[in-house]
């Protein structure tokens, strides 16, 4: 049997002995990579006994990259996670200058990665600013490939902007641009497909996980056709395609305004399980949820198309190139996101083992030094803490 993992209409296919590429990332992706390779390798070999086992491959992106090759991307790192489906990377550095503007964004767009999956969670023994952090457990699905993102703006003063502005005032009869002579000029696509593929994915991925409740997050009183076509074609989606799980009860749709929804996701988080929101405003939600629970230096991220399966699972902080090469960064944003690799890939025994040692290891004040500092606790190095973890394995 190959050695690598397909997708077969629409389902992963997985061998028992996949090649699953990683990028080990900048900064201190170099000090937590190989730590967490440890803590995968061995919440494999616990799970199955040898029956399974990952092949890593390394591939080359940025900084490390750029020095071995010349290139912050090589063509064969974007040939190589096309043809292996599913990887894992560290955090990148940005190239100064030049013509990629962000990694990441490029690994996205070409994969067409439209889902970014956000778990909220909290550990306890992390320091959280709220009462009760724990009520907070819900995940984020963010539409990846739309909205502000798409780039499409002009610089206010330029002859473009003045070209534009002049259409929408004599042809689109717009009279709404309260500075037109100093205004620069964004454009905001959100389209039918771009939003039924996310909402989709959120809701499959509610039914595959007992989780119950949907909620659309949008500014639709404000923006009617694009934040409110998605609240309207999400509503659309629902009753279409998943009619008898509406019916049956397994599945409830609702939506909130997004600013109403800060408000509740701090007065009550446990009202929401899966939230699905357009691209700028899942951004904002991403973060701010994650900072409510303490988690922002500790929460994983994916970026999925469930249609091809291509998927990478990525640590969301950056590089910290100020304790890079020191032995003190926190691995857990890479563990997890590893943990929702296995996830992903079907492997559940290894994502749980992998979340119930991180468990056991916070609960015990075990931690690295971002979170030890607010914890009043001795910091762990990242090798002492990975130990621990392999311990608890
Ligand atoms: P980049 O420019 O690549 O985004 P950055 O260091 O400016 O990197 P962040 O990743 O947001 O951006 O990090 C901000 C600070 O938070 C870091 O300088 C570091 O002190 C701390 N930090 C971030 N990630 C970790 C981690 N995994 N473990 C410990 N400290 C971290």
């Amino acid at each position: 049997m190959s050695n690598t993992i397909y997708c077969k209409q629409g389902h992963l296919v997985v061998p028992d002995n996949p090649i699953i590429p990683y990028i080990e990332g900048d900064g201190i992706g170099q000090d937590i990579w190989k730590q967490a390779q440890q803590v995968f390798d061995c919440a494999v070999e616990k799970a199955y006994q040898g029956r399974k086992k990952v092949d890593w491959l390394e591939l080359l992106a940025g900084k490390k990259a750029y020095d071995q090759t010349g290139s912050w991307l090589p063509p064969e790192t974007m040939t190589s996670i096309k043809q292996y489906l599913v990887a894992i990377k560290g955090p990148l550095e940005t190239p100064v200058g030049g013509g990629i503007r962000s990694l990441n964004v490029a690994l996205r767009q070409e994969l067409d990665l439209y889902a970014c999956q956000r778990p909220v969670r909290y550990f306890q023994g992390i320091e959280s600013p709220l009462k009760h952090p724990e009520k907070t457990n819900m995940v984020v699905f963010r539409e990846n490939t739309e909205d502000i993102y798409a780039g499409i703006e002009w610089e206010a003063q330029t002859a473009e902007v003045q070209t534009l502005i002049h259409f929408l005032q004599t042809e689109m009869k717009v009279n709404q641009i309260r500075f037109p002579a100093s205004s620069s000029i964004g454009i905001k696509p959100i389209s039918i497909e771009g939003s039924k593929r996310i909402i989709r994915a959120a809701i499959e991925y509610a039914l595959a996980n007992d989780l119950r409740r949907i909620t659309l997050v949008h500014k639709g009183n404000i923006q009617k056709f694009t934040e409110g076509g998605f609240r309207k074609w999400g509503y659309e989606l629902a009753q279409q395609e998943y009619g008898p799980y509406l019916q049956s009860g397994k599945l409830q749709i609702n939506d909130i305004i997004a600013d109403n929804f800060f408000q509740q996701a701090l007065l009550h988080p446990e009202k929401f399980d899966v939230i699905v929101l357009t691209n700028l405003n899942g951004d904002y939600a991403s973060d701010a949820l994650a900072a409510q629970v303490g988690g922002i230096g500790i929460s994983p991220g994916a970026n999925i198309n469930y249609e091809t399966g291509h998927a990478i699972f990525e640590a969301t902080h950056g590089t910290a190139p100020d304790i890079a090469g020191k032995n003190q960064a926190n691995p857990c944003s890479l563990l997890l996101s590893g943990a929702m690799l296995f996830s992903y890939i079907g492997w559940q025994e290894v994502a749980d083992r992998i979340q119930k040692a991180i468990e056991t290891a916070i609960a015990n004040q075990e931690m690295t030094a971002d979170l030890a500092q607010a914890c009043s606790t001795r910091a762990l190095s990242t090798s002492q803490f990975v130990a621990r973890l392999l311990d608890y394995l």
